[in-house]
């Protein structure tokens, strides 16, 4: 899945949860629920879930036995759940 995922991500037109359009220059962020790409507002409203923590773990978890990489790595699947990035 190395490179749907980022193909998927890197240049979604438009939020996968508010439909809100996205620029190629937006910053756009996966979310830990369905891994889809989301937009920086729907990301603090998904911070604010009482279940985000648990999530988030889970998330890191799935996403290091996908990819095998750390989660800390730069441009990494498991990285852009947490850090924003542009297309
Ligand atoms: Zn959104």
């Amino acid at each position: 899945m190395s490179e749907s995922w980022k193909e998927k991500l890197s240049c979604a037109t438009h939020c996968r949860r508010c439909s809100l359009k996205l620029a190629p220059g937006d910053p756009r962020i996966l979310s830990v629920y369905d891994h889809e790409p989301i937009c920086m507002p729907c990301k603090g409203v998904e911070e604010k879930r009482a279940d985000y923590e648990e999530s988030s773990k889970n998330a890191i978890g799935q996403c290091l036995m996908d990819v095998e990489l750390a989660y800390g790595d730069p441009g990494g699947y498991c990285y852009h759940h947490f850090y924003p990035f542009t297309c």
